[in-house]
């Protein structure tokens, strides 16, 4: 509903008492290795306001993980979808075909990097579209090897939790892994042991001689990154290493492939960021944000490499079903119509610019190790005052100090210790100023 007030209000204990009755039924019925980070059940929610069973409201600076980028009730993507669904829901593209299905992958030719000849492949998820776009770069090259970067996120199906950096909790028991994944270094520049100006050079030098030495370049068929590391840590490569891991690629015969499920959809201020050094990815992944809240995901590449897997080869019974599709037209006309792309740079003006006076009034910056990020994907990373040991404690007593007030954030990181602010990109201004203040008066709890 797009009416949804557009205020905070915090009337109970958050979590309230509705939301605790319905949080004992779940933990009997909802298996335990599926968490939340806020348990408060969602009655509403639209622009950048969440709405409980409680009747509070919250802040939403997590767009339910970087997807409802448009807020979780967009006019376009109600209406779109809603007469999507009283035609019909599901044929399966791959016994009757719909037009829905052609014109998103149409959009996505235009909307994606790159004027060469493109196609797309539809799917549900993010891990399925990154599955995808391995079977698709192994069919091209007839190769096996993937390469995937130290920090990297790729989804839990077992070939994307192979290809996931972190164990805990994405990996811990889930073993073995699928074979012929690669992992090398990635220019991650407030680590960077020589520091951040040399990161890119180094990096990419490194991970480049890893790739020849270790696995033969020969051998690989694709190299994932994301343009922005997500789950990671909201990690930028330091400049100049994507576009030499490209080059890489490109002069080696190697599929680059953009992983974008995050980043993608003007998330970052562009309507993809690799846009913002000028690569052109040979493949691009795409969901989250394409289909305002629609499960929904694209593999989106050169002609030649897409129509590289035989007919039957790729699908699903599901994959693009045309409910999401017509959410992800309305998602994509809101977007244009709102320029969200200016938003989310405006977002990253307001939010870079009050994360850096709460840094300054701090000593030394205090627990605010780094401030980054790009568009409306900005994050704090939080480490013991003075030093860049994480500190993964203050980053979960901050984000409770925010819950607490009516401020949905999120954490990740490799260390748990990195505070990331997604907002819905139509967020309001005061709104998002609120959603500061709360975080400002939290640093006082520590
Ligand atoms: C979320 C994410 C995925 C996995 O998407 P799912 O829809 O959760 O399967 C893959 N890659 C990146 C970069 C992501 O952020």
């Amino acid at each position: 509903m797009s009416d949804i007030p557009q205020e905070r209000r915090v009337r109970t204990a958050i979590p309230g008492p509705k939301s605790v009755e319905l949080q004992a039924r779940r933990t009997a019925a909802v298996a335990a290795g599926v968490g939340s980070t806020l348990p408060v059940f969602t009655a509403r929610a639209g622009g950048g306001i969440i709405e409980d069973v409680d009747g509070n409201r919250l802040i939403d600076f997590g767009s339910g993980i970087a997807v409802t980028s448009v807020g979780a009730s967009a006019e376009a993507v109600v209406r779109r979808a809603s007469a999507q669904l009283a035609d019909f829901t599901h044929t399966c593209f791959m016994v009757t075909p719909y037009e829905g299905y052609v014109e998103v992958c149409e959009r996505l030719a235009e909307l994606t990097p790159g004027d060469h000849a493109k196609k797309s492949a539809l799917f549900n998820s993010g891990a399925e579209a990154v599955e995808n776009a391995v079977k698709i770069a192994r069919a091209y090259t007839k190769r096996t090897a993937v390469v995937v970067f130290d920090h990297g996120y790729h989804g839990r199906t077992n070939l994307t939790m192979a290809l996931t950096a972190k164990n805990m909790p994405y990996k811990q028991g889930f073993g073995p892994f699928a074979p012929e994944v690669y992992r090398v270094p990635v220019a991650y520049g407030y680590r960077w042991p020589t520091g951040p100006e040399n990161a890119g050079a180094e990096a990419s030098a490194q991970a480049i001689d890893e790739i020849t030495k270790q696995i033969g370049a020969q051998n690989v068929a694709a190299i994932i990154i994301e343009p922005v590391l997500g789950e990671g840590g909201f990690i930028e490569p330091a400049k100049g290493f994507l576009p030499e891991i490209a080059r890489f690629a490109k002069d080696n015969g190697i599929v680059f492939v953009a992983d974008e499920i995050q980043s993608g959809f003007c998330r970052t201020g562009q309507w993809f960021a690799c846009e913002d050094e000028g690569i052109v990815p040979d493949l691009i992944t795409t969901a989250k944000g394409i289909a305002g809240g629609l499960p929904l995901s694209a593999v989106t590449g050169r002609a030649e490499i897409m129509d590289a897997a035989h007919s039957g080869g790729l699908g699903g019974t599901y994959g693009g079903n045309p409910v999401a599709c017509a959410g992800a037209l309305g998602a994509i006309e809101t977007m244009i119509e709102l320029d969200l792309n200016g938003r989310a740079r405006r977002i990253e003006e307001v939010m870079k610019g009050r994360l850096g006076e709460m840094r300054a009034k701090l000593p030394n910056g205090g627990v605010i190790g780094d401030i980054r990020g790009r568009g409306a994907m900005i994050a704090i990373e939080l480490v013991k005052s003075g030093t860049k040991e994480p500190d993964a404690a203050a980053t979960a007593a901050l984000a409770k100090a925010c819950h607490a007030e009516g401020l949905l954030v999120l954490t990740c990181g490799t260390y748990g210790n990195v505070l990331r602010f997604l907002p819905p990109l139509v967020i309001g201004e005061d709104l998002l100023n609120e959603g500061l203040d709360i975080l400002e008066q939290a640093f006082a709890t520590l």
